[in-house]
């Protein structure tokens, strides 16, 4: 039994849509910033421009991929909410404890089966 108050629901799906289009946001920035999508820079010869260049352009891999990564997240929690399971356990079915949704809106399980999955990963 879900007990999560639909007025709560209503104003974290909005947290969720406001951080979801920073994300693409930021993803469209990095992407085009990228120096590597460049092909004029990319050709340049100066002497220690390439290595540069790849440097920025695996910098940017790394946070495009956390980003696409935490995209994915708001993308699934807000599958859930338009389903009616948002706030759902994924992993004992109990209801997550709402200051915890509050802190983390994309939070998969509650704390205790939190806890178990850290310690089963580390
Ligand atoms: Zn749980």
């Amino acid at each position: 039994m879900l007990d999560f108050p639909t007025r709560q629901i209503r104003a974290i799906k909005n947290l969720l849509l406001k951080q979801q289009k920073e994300v693409e946001q930021n993803i469209e920035e990095i992407e085009k910033d990228d120096p590597a999508k460049d092909k004029v820079l990319a050709e340049s010869s100066e002497p220690g421009t390439d290595s540069y260049i790849a440097d920025i352009h695996t910098k940017s891999l790394v946070i495009l991929d956390s980003l696409k990564r935490i995209s994915l997240s708001i993308r699934s929690a807000l599958l859930k909410i338009r389903k009616g399971t948002y706030g759902k356990c994924e992993r004992c079915s109990k209801q997550i404890e709402a200051l915890r949704l509050w802190a983390m809106p994309t939070a998969r399980y509650c704390l205790s089966c939190s806890k178990i999955k850290e310690k089963l990963s580390n």
